[in-house]
């Protein structure tokens, strides 16, 4: 996808750590850490909602929720963390290519 920051950054078209990857999915640090410990888990299929998944694309989805579990000491979230993926305007998703957020290295503050 043209001018998707995230399609460019599994590309390499972006220089970015990868901080784990395989052939559905990335793992890289946020840019913008909103925790002490802030990684986004990135499908390498562009697509930005969950509403257009297919069943395809659920099973990329699927892949991705089944790795972050083992990764969990690798990533310094043993201790637990929070599970974010903003959807569209009110959901406050600035990067429309679906992503899941992981949060955590301490005590996360209540929504
Ligand atoms: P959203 O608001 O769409 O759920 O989250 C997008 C996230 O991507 C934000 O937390 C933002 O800090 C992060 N981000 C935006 N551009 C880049 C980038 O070029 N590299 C990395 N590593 N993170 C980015
Ligand atoms: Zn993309």
């Amino acid at each position: 996808m043209e001018n998707c920051i995230f399609c460019k950054i599994v590309a390499g078209e972006i220089p970015s750590p990868k901080f784990y990857e395989d052939e559905k999915m990335i793992v890289i640090k946020d840019i913008e850490p909103k925790a002490k410990v802030h990684y986004l888990c990135i499908p390498k299929t562009h697509f930005a909602l969950l509403s257009e998944m297919d069943e395809e694309k659920a099973e990329i989805v699927k892949h991705c929720f089944r790795v972050i579990p083992t990764l969990e000491e690798k990533l310094g979230l043993t201790n637990g963390y929070r599970v974010i993926i903003n959807q569209g305007e009110d959901g406050g998703q600035t990067v429309h290519h679906l992503h899941i957020h992981l949060l955590g290295g301490e005590k996360l503050k209540d929504f």
